[in-house]
């Protein structure tokens, strides 16, 4: 079995005391490939740094919502800079957060238009963080130009937000909320979802599955959501790493070969990231 967490916090302070054992417990567990999230300039160096020194490790790069009054044309002209490394396969995480409301709504809702615009232009897809703004966030994306190739990360719509969302083009990330007892709209979208637009996430070091709740997440907790999702859909374990891994494989452009275990080189810069 092999699996893909499409969104994870490996760089962050949560895993300075045991990255390497986190990281051997997650390939045992069949977690092959991992997509560091960069969310914040800081952030953009720690996760390229992780994925410049570790096979299976690729990164992204974008302003989370809360960082969003740091937008301005400089800090633009360094994420596009940060995205043209070899590694950074999305832009992200972006979108809006109303539950914060650490900036300005209207504020947030042009970062995200803009990051998504830039994500188009670089050919690449991007990842969307969402809270208390579902609404928003769907007009976003429906003004910057779908179809998408995206992922709303750690999905927890119902249905009927699933197919606006898939209507647009986009992925359903699938994180630990899947095994949480009250989920049980969720667990009814996503039985429904069609499987070649679901992707696993587990949003380490937040959000750990059932049976891991009171502890740190990391993602060899993964196959704990691969095996909800298995249930819920009533499909085989093997058929559900699988697909997911496919799925992931397609939109992050991963190359299978580069993420098996141990056979995956890193790729020299193909720029300076003299700024970041
Ligand atoms: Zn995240």
């Amino acid at each position: 079995m092999i699996l893909v967490d499409t969104h994870c916090h490996l760089d962050l302070e949560a895993f300075d005391a045991d990255r390497p054992a986190a990281l051997d417990r997650a390939r045992s567990a069949g977690v092959r490939a991992f997509v560091v999230i960069g969310f914040a300039p800081e952030r953009w160096r720690t996760a390229l740094e992780l994925a410049e020194s570790t096979p299976g490790i690729f990164a992204t790069v974008g302003l989370h919502p809360t960082e969003a009054a740091r937008y301005d044309d400089e800090l633009e002209c360094t994420l596009l800079q940060a995205a043209q490394h070899p590694r950074v396969r999305a832009i992200g995480e972006i979108g809006l957060d109303y539950y914060r409301d650490a900036a300005p709504r209207s504020l947030q809702r042009e970062v995200f238009w803009r990051q998504i615009r830039l994500a188009k232009e670089l050919d690449l897809p991007f990842v969307v963080h969402q809270r208390d703004a579902a609404e928003d966030v769907l007009a976003v994306l429906r003004e910057a130009g779908p179809p998408h190739q995206g992922v709303m990360h750690c999905f927890t719509g119902d249905l009927d937000y699933a197919r606006a969302c898939l209507e647009l083009g986009m992925h359903l990330g699938v994180g630990g909320i899947i095994t949480y007892p009250k989920a049980n709209s969720l667990r009814e979208a996503l039985r429904w979802a069609p499987l070649d637009r679901l992707v696993l996430e587990t949003d380490s070091p937040y959000l750990p599955p059932v049976p891991y709740r009171r502890q740190r997440n990391e993602p060899a907790y993964l196959p704990a959501i691969a095996a909800k999702l298995a249930e819920v859909r009533g499909v085989p374990l093997h058929e559900i790493a699988r697909i997911t891994t496919e799925n992931a494989v397609r939109l992050f452009g991963l190359s299978p070969d580069r993420i098996g275990a141990g056979s995956v080189e890193a790729r020299p810069r193909s720029l300076e990231l003299r700024g970041l």
